[in-house]
């Protein structure tokens, strides 16, 4: 067995919207203290979601456990299995820390693949302490197993931002030749989607904003970017994307993008059939669709939720044959509150990494 030390360094914040504090003393749960399913991970490197943001401001309805560790983009090896647990994995097996951090497998959602909204499901970083500590328990029944050969800081955003968004497009209702805009294409979801989108052969549009995100989806072959600063005002949005899509708007737009606005004006550019698929999740906003405009243009929305354990094996089976890179910096784990502070000027284009160990 590894050597695996009473203490290690864990990122915390005792209250949301408080201090942030780097914990060198940090308790690391010892292998005779884990409960049958749970897995000790020495977790290298964790990427860091938006989402981790809206915890620590406690945007949402239900605000996380606090104190509180957060973090769903953990990539690691185990280090100790829970006596009592039947699993095929074992010690020194590379593993990913999704958001969905545990769930029954018994009830109607998780016998359908739908494990997300199982009544039992536990969250990595939010309702149980995630991975922005270099020692993480989780459950056996949840990790993901990462291919080997895959470097552990690329899987990392692909167990959220890279599964929640290929699910996304999953749920679009798309096939090849098809027009998708991603709006907030430069983000840590938006960027991935667009090369997932690419490599199932959809014709991507992103919207997002600033010379440094144009460039970086010119370089996957997103075949439009339109500046959302650009064309803001009056429509002007809305007239751009449709005018992109051949005239007519796209066949499916999936919001990534961490405010508001972007929804609205999906809805409006949409063509007939079009589906609007619901990501981004930013506090106190309301979908406002016209139920005529609704019916006459035969509009779909649909909320998408992560994705379950094989559209995370899928995923990062993408990255694996090196048709997804995500576009990475590699920070150390005590960035974490400049990395908020960034990633709320909209400053991240692609996804930030933290490396957990010197
Ligand atoms: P991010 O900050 O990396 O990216 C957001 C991007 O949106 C930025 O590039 C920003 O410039 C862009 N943006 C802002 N306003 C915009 C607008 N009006 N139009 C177009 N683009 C705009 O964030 P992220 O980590 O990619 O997360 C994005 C959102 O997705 C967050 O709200 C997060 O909580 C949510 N999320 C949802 C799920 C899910 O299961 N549904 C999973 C993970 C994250
Ligand atoms: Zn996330």
């Amino acid at each position: 067995m590894s050597q695996i030390p009473e203490a290690a360094t864990a990122v915390v914040f005792d209250k949301c919207n408080g201090p942030i504090r780097v914990d060198k003393s940090h308790k690391v749960v010892q292998p005779n203290e884990l409960a049958p399913g749970e897995v000790l991970v020495r977790v290298e490197y964790t990427g860091v979601c938006h989402t981790d943001l809206h915890a620590h401001k406690g945007d949402w309805p239900v605000p996380p456990k606090q104190p509180l560790v957060g973090g769903h983009e953990g990539a690691g090896r185990v280090v100790a299995i829970g006596n009592g647990t039947t699993t095929t994995l074992k010690e020194g097996d590379a593993v990913g820390i999704k958001w969905l951090a545990d769930s029954c497998l018994n009830c109607e959602n998780c016998r359908e693949g739908q494990e997300a909204t199982c009544p039992l499901a536990e969250t990595s970083g939010y309702s149980k302490d995630g991975s922005f500590q270099q020692y993480a328990v989780s459950f056996a029944r949840h990790l993901t197993p990462i291919p080997e050969g895959l470097p552990l800081e690329i899987a990392a955003p692909i167990l959220c931002a890279g599964v929640t968004v290929y699910k996304a497009i999953k749920q679009s209702n798309t096939k090849p030749g098809d027009f998708v805009v991603i709006s907030g294409a430069g983000g840590g979801l938006g960027h991935l989607a667009v090369q997932y989108a690419t490599a199932i052969g959809l014709r991507v549009v992103g919207i997002d904003t600033g010379a440094d995100k144009k460039k970086l989806l010119a370089s996957y072959g997103a075949d439009i970017f339109v500046d959302f600063k650009e064309h803001s005002g009056d429509g002007a949005l809305i007239e751009e994307v449709k005018r992109v899509c051949g005239g007519v708007g796209p066949h499916a737009a999936i919001i990534t993008s961490a405010g508001g606005a972007a929804y609205n004006d999906a809805l409006e550019y949409l063509r007939p059939h079009g589906t609007l698929v619901a990501v981004g999740l930013p506090p106190d906003t309301y979908i406002k669709a016209n139920v005529f405009f609704t019916v006459f243009k035969a509009l779909r929305i649909v909320g998408s939720y992560v994705g379950n354990r094989q559209d995370a094996v899928e995923a990062l089976d993408f990255a694996a044959r090196g048709l997804v890179k995500p576009m990475i910096v590699v920070e150390p784990l005590a960035n974490l509150a400049s990395v908020y502070e960034r990633m709320e000027k909209g400053q991240v284009a692609g996804r930030i990494v933290l490396k957990c160990f010197d």
